[in-house]
């Protein structure tokens, strides 16, 4: 079928062309796009951070209603809405442990250009195949995903909008700290950036009863994370984050922590805020940035752990459902992140979320 689609076919540019979909295989869906959100991992890839290959279709935020089911597929039929999330290979070990984020193939799948067969579905007016980026390409009308990354969610097609980041970056910040951390209520917590990703981060805590949520932020972000659950902010441009965070914790430190910010030295600022038996975890894309690590003092003595975590620790299945209660219970405020933007405006959406200090951008189709 034919399908708009925003053509990747140079750094940092789209194009809004026709281009012809497949459809759906064994295991497949073909889902009609109501909305995509814009991550940050979006920019990597068109600005070519990332070792993608063009032309490619980008968006891994793609929510939308199914509008037809390939062979074998009996868990999604026509009309049922999905939000679209990471793809997985199903068959490795991980995969069959309920592990998808740990997946053998993940890296390839994610931004191989492939799916899982190894084939694309979408070719352009001159036949050139187009490459995938997520198993999904949600910068599309409509797109082609597997059964698995398409999650079934009982919303209406209104809120279905404002829940595009649960595919991705509120999975990422929310499964860090309720899939990974399990934070003890009560207990402390120190966010380092206050994007998309730390913000669901803070939500998160809140919904664990953390009692200290401590929001490091930059030039923007204080307003936000006060918003979402924050018990106290940070400047971490202007104040010397470690020294605060021991004040605010009677010299002792946090419990918990989650490095968003994709700045290197954060993560030596992180282990240096641990209280001891304090868990780290750092979901930031830093490619192969090195930073000093003192083992005894930050890790050893303190009995710290260090560990870092990919889309949320989560089981999409069981994960995104979870997310989406705690959105209809008022607990995890999403939709204020949302800034909606017509398909046309999508180079003008990515250039708020670099410098406008729009918090989660939304294509709607
Ligand atoms: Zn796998
Ligand atoms: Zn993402």
């Amino acid at each position: 079928m034919k399908v708009q689609a925003a053509v990747t076919r140079e750094k940092g540019k789209f194009e809004i062309e026709t281009v012809e979909l497949a459809e759906p295989k064994a295991g497949e869906v073909l889902v009609k796009l109501v909305a995509s959100g814009i991550c940050h991992t979006d920019t990597a890839v068109i600005e070519q951070y990332l070792p993608v290959v063009f032309p490619m279709v980008a968006g891994h935020e793609g929510v939308g209603v199914i509008e037809k089911v390939g062979p074998g597929v009996s868990a999604l039929k026509p009309g049922d809405r999905v939000i679209l999330t990471f793809p997985s290979c199903g068959v490795c070990e991980h995969c069959q442990e309920g592990h998808p984020y740990s997946c053998d193939d993940n890296f390839n799948m994610f931004f191989g250009g492939n799916y899982r067969d190894g084939t694309k579905r979408m070719t352009d007016a001159h036949g050139t195949e187009i490459g995938v980026l997520f198993g999904q390409s949600s910068f599309a009308t409509y797109a082609v995903a597997n059964q698995d990354n398409a999650i079934k969610v009982d919303v209406d097609t209104d809120e279905l909008k404002a829940l595009c980041s649960l595919g991705c970056g509120v999975q990422t910040g929310a499964g860090a700290v309720l899939n990974r951390m399990k934070p003890r209520p009560g207990s402390s917590i120190a966010v380092f950036g206050c994007g998309a990703v730390g913000l669901a981060g803070i939500m998160a805590a809140k919904i664990a009863g953390c009692s200290t949520i401590i929001a490091i932020h930059g030039s923007k972000g204080r307003e936000e994370a006060l918003a979402f659950g924050a018990t106290h902010t940070i400047n971490g441009r202007k104040e010397d984050t470690v020294a605060r965070i021991k004040e605010i914790t009677g010299g002792k430190g946090v419990n918990y922590a989650l490095e968003s910010s994709g700045q290197p030295p954060l993560a030596v600022s992180m282990l240096d805020s641990m209280a001891k038996e304090g868990l780290a975890v750092t979901v930031s894309v830093t490619a192969n940035a090195e930073v000093p690590i003192k083992l005894e003092p930050q890790i050893m003595n303190p009995s710290v752990t260090f560990a870092g975590c990919v889309e949320g620790h989560s089981n999409p299945k069981v994960f995104i459902p979870e997310l989406v209660k705690f959105y209809k219970e008022g607990k995890l405020p999403v939709d204020k992140m949302c800034k909606y933007y017509k398909f046309e405006e999508i180079e003008k959406a990515f250039e708020d979320s670099h410098t406008g200090g729009v918090l989660k951008p939304v294509i709607v189709f």
